[in-house]
């Protein structure tokens, strides 16, 4: 009945490798291995095949893996061959699958199918790209635990919580006069309140885990010779940034992430920031401003011994209003100061002042602790690894719970709006497993995958 055409891509990462695989998922698998192969391959064994191309020419020898329909991880038929990981090795098998009628799949084709197909659900599909895509171990475990149905099936208790209550009340309404009876029979306000709690944890859990898989934007700015690179290569505790003593060494903005307590930290050091003649540095200075309005935090740093400079203050006058800010003294070492951390206030608004030493690690501590306390990170085992829209979603959920609870509130109460905020709660906990998903969305989130994925 379905009419899936065949798609095929390389699964393995481009590049040299031991083994290098092409996936195909489509409806009958079985004649185009049998073309590609002269064998029919048994369901779930790997069997050594020769790979030939339309001649007869041998392309490679590997593996070949049939999973027949349903119980495969597209819900379709997928065939698997393992060949040599060369480039194009590869490209020639891949090129040898689309002249036996497949197609090129296109980006998280294959996980969009084992959506549609029922096979996961939407926050398990985005936990596949997550777990690819962790930066650091703390966000590979959660995004396990997501793609094992820990999110979801978190997500599956509060709806089947919201479906009970929703049956007792529309049951209720066929009798007008029991409004009241209802609300005492069913207990509504203690469920109300237990499905409040339930999502308050459900949100700190994924709240944590959307800070694992985004992490923090930080820009690290000040002039040239603060010791920005010493810094960074501190923080990270490796060599990820040159140090020198010449000024301007830190010519365009460099991108590294780093990570504390499993939260990455993007971190944006900056040009100059300054007014320059040069047109290559001026780019970098524009892209940097670019970064600055999207990042969670400034670290603006000076040397301890000069304090903060004019051109520092021209930078403080351009930030956006509410960017968390801190101002690091570094060189106490230099300065002869004590590390220390302690709240400023200027024109500019509020700040943490820090003192450290990028060379003496002296007051390090103080910069990491004070990056989780921007994060909003609390130590915790159990996070799910989760995304800007998981959280979204939660919220407006916990909008209509509570918008429920005002509307029993009244005297006589209004059950059929009761029962519509109830609907709608629901509803919202439907966008995260993607039982409510609009195409456009689904296309969006699928498109950011890897091919082959
Ligand atoms: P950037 O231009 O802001 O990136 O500055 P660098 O990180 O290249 O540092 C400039 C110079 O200051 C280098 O010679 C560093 O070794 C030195 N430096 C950086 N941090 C410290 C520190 O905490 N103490 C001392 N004594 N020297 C430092």
């Amino acid at each position: 009945m379905s009419s899936a055409d065949t798609i095929a891509a390389i699964a393995t990462a481009p590049g040299r490798g031991g083994i290098g695989v092409i996936r195909l998922s489509g409806d009958d698998l079985a004649p185009l291995a049998l073309a590609l192969c002269g064998k029919t391959p048994a369901p779930r064994h790997a069997a050594l095949a020769d790979f030939r191309a339309a001649d007869g020419s041998l392309i490679d020898s590997g593996l070949l893996l049939h999973f027949p329909a349903p119980n495969s991880f597209t819900g379709e038929d997928v065939l698997e061959l393992h060949g040599h990981g060369g480039p194009v090795v590869l490209q020639l098998l891949l090129a040898r699958c689309l002249d036996l009628g497949a197609r090129l799949a296109e980006p998280g084709e294959f996980s969009r199918r084992a959506f549609l197909n029922g096979k996961i659900d939407l926050a398990q599909a985005e936990a596949i790209a997550d777990l690819i895509d962790a930066a650091t171990a703390s966000a590979a475990r959660s995004a396990a635990r997501s793609l094992h149905g820990e999110f979801s099936r978190a997500i599956h208790g509060l709806t089947d919580e919201l479906t009970q209550l929703r049956m007792l009340v529309e049951a209720s309404l066929d009798f007008p006069d029991e409004d009241i009876d209802f609300i005492e029979a069913a207990d509504a306000f203690g469920r109300l309140e237990k499905l409040r709690r339930e999502l308050a944890g459900i949100f700190a859990r994924a709240g944590q885990g959307r800070l694992l898989q985004s992490g923090l934007n930080v820009v690290l700015a000040g002039q040239p010779n603060v010791g920005k690179s010493s810094l960074l290569n501190c923080l990270a505790g490796e060599e990820r940034a040159i140090v020198t003593a010449i000024a301007g060494t830190t010519r365009d903005a460099l991108h590294s992430t780093i990570q504390i307590e499993g939260i990455p930290l993007h971190i944006i050091d900056t040009a100059g920031l300054r007014d320059t003649e040069d047109e290559v540095e001026r780019l970098g200075i524009a892209r940097s401003w670019r970064e600055i309005a999207r990042a969670d935090a400034l670290l603006l740093l000076v040397d301890a011994r000069d304090g903060v400079a004019a051109a520092d203050r021209e930078i403080l006058a351009r930030l956006p209003a509410g960017l968390a800010r801190i101002t690091i003294y570094n060189k106490i070492d230099l300065a002869g100061r004590p590390p220390e951390r302690h709240d400023e206030h200027d024109e500019h608004g509020n700040a943490v002042a820090i003192s450290l030493s990028a060379r003496t690690r002296q007051g390090i501590e103080l910069l990491r602790a004070e990056l989780l306390r921007i994060a909003g990170w609390q130590q915790s085992e159990d996070v799910f690894i989760a995304r800007e829209r998981h959280l979204r979603a939660l919220t407006q959920a916990g909008q209509h719970i509570e918008a429920a609870r005002a509307t029993i509130e009244t005297c006589p109460p209004a059950l059929e709006l009761f029962a519509e905020e109830l609907r709608l709660a629901q509803h919202s906990l439907g966008e995260i497993t993607g039982e409510f998903t609009a195409d456009d969305l689904l296309g969006v989130i699928f498109s950011r995958f890897c091919i082959g994925k």
